[in-house]
């Protein structure tokens, strides 16, 4: 049973949780996640879920931490599937516990937020971002983690640039982890920490809706939910860099590898026609982009990502793209499927 002050502790996390999930600058679709250490069990938000669910919904799975623990110490590929820890007496639900709940266990903190968050990640991107990121951060504690695939090979990462005292993390072409005794403190924390990572967006353009609405013709595609996503092609700048590849996982699990520009004076079907595939997106330089008709709320939340990422970075820098190695190992990544499955089901 969990006292009084452990009930009151999850339940903070989840309002948290809630509000980390709402906003689209810290966590798009079913990324992100939180942790709350209770004795030698971390609960977790379950994989596939939302955060911003956190309250309405059960979302948090409990994990038996030490042998996960050891578990990744002896690299047993074991750890990789987070399922095998989950406290099945405790978890109704059957929900399976987030794929990068080994981040989780590793830091030793009581409380862990891992975010998406968009400035975080449009500096993660960049080759100078540890640079950028030691000028930014100052006093705090923080390491760089270079890119890993999440799960196994990320935690493994972590291990090795974990030192007493750190309580961030910034994590290559993926995002940030903020860590604390406390659902407050990590709080105050991840506002102190994104704050001082923010940076302006580019000025936007408006896109030609209906120029958008005579190229889709009857191919099904639509227009993106957030009107905040057309900037990946109104910007120049950033629809060189969207087309250019893959910058970070969830992008590549959620609409494919990289991102397809239509050429000068091609609509959707032509655009289809060359490629001998329909993309999940389509971006139509100077006027906006279209999504498959059957495009997810998941799809749509990462499309409007990629242009709240690439409006921030800085355009005269290099950029390290996720090789094609590092993408065909999520595409073909069995636990990304699971959780996009159970996103569609969603
Ligand atoms: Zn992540």
């Amino acid at each position: 049973m969990m006292n009084l002050v452990d009930a009151q502790e999850l339940a903070a996390l989840r309002s948290l949780s809630a509000n980390i999930g709402s906003n689209p600058h810290l966590t798009q679709a079913a990324g992100g996640n939180t942790s709350l250490k209770i004795g030698d069990t971390l609960w977790i938000k379950a994989s596939g879920t939302w955060l911003r669910d956190a309250i309405a919904e059960d979302i948090m799975v409990p994990v038996a931490m030490s042998p996960l623990l050891r578990a990744v110490e002896r690299r047993d590929p074991t750890a990789d599937i987070p399922q095998a820890f989950a406290i099945e007496a405790l978890n109704p639900r059957k929900l399976r516990p987030s794929i990068e709940t080994t981040v989780h266990a590793l830091m030793p903190q009581r409380v862990v937020l891992h975010v998406h968050c968009v400035d975080t990640i449009s500096l993660a991107v960049q080759a100078d971002c540890e640079a950028e990121i030691a000028r930014r951060l100052g006093e705090i504690r923080w390491a760089f983690v270079p890119y890993r695939r999440p799960g196994l090979p990320l935690a493994q990462g972590i291990a090795e640039r974990l030192r007493p005292g750190v309580d961030v993390l910034i994590l290559g072409n993926h995002g940030l982890v903020v860590a604390a005794e406390t659902v407050a403190e990590a709080e105050l924390l991840l506002n102190r920490v994104t704050m001082q990572l923010a940076r302006p967006a580019r000025p936007v353009s408006a896109p030609d809706i209906g120029a958008l609405r005579e190229l889709a013709g009857d191919s099904g595609y639509v227009v993106p939910a957030d009107i905040e996503a057309h900037a990946v092609a109104t910007d120049p700048e950033s629809c060189r860099m969207a087309e250019a590849g893959s910058l970070y996982p969830d992008h590549v699990i959620f609409l494919g590898q990289g991102s397809v520009a239509a050429a000068p004076g091609e609509n959707v079907a032509r655009t289809i026609e060359r490629r001998g595939a329909a993309p999940m997106a389509i971006l139509f330089p100077g006027l906006g982009v279209l999504m498959r008709g059957d495009a997810n709320a998941s799809a749509h939340a990462m499309q409007r990502c990629l242009a709240d990422v690439t409006a921030r970075v800085d355009v005269t820098t290099q950029l390290n793209y996720l090789t094609a190695a590092e993408n065909d190992e999520l595409i073909n990544w069995d636990a990304e499927q699971y959780r996009q499955r159970l996103n569609t089901r969603g």
